[in-house]
């Protein structure tokens, strides 16, 4: 991989954190907003409960996603960016252009999600 392609994964990478923390704040203030006009009301208060459960949910793998974005920048700039995590090998510009934050190539991955018998 160039350093051209190196620069314009890691501006993709720091776009896509900045929208994820986004994301996550908007929904924080929605259901922040919801909580306080619904107070009181017991069938709301049931639907307001599952609102959060699903914030927590998404919030949970956007939290996944953004450490996985945090450790590429890191390993951008320590210069080993797009090695395999498991194998070692190189991981293909093509999966990395798809999910820059990818940790494992192609191999390592589809065996990772194998059902286990
Ligand atoms: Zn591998």
């Amino acid at each position: 991989m160039n350093k051209k392609d190196m620069a314009n994964l890691k501006k993709i990478l720091v776009q896509k954190k900045a929208e994820l923390l986004n994301k996550v704040k908007n929904v924080q203030m929605e259901i922040g907003a919801k909580g306080y006009e619904n107070s009181g009301d017991e069938i709301d208060t049931a639907s307001q409960s599952s609102d959060k459960e699903m914030f927590f949910e998404l919030a949970a793998a956007d939290k996944i996603t953004m450490s996985a974005i945090d450790e590429s920048i890191a390993k951008i700039e320590k210069g080993i960016y797009g090695k395999c995590e498991c194998c070692g090998q190189d991981i293909s510009p093509k999966r990395l252009m798809a999910i820059p934050w990818g940790r494992y190539c192609i191999q390592c991955q589809e065996e990772a999600e194998k059902p286990r018998k």
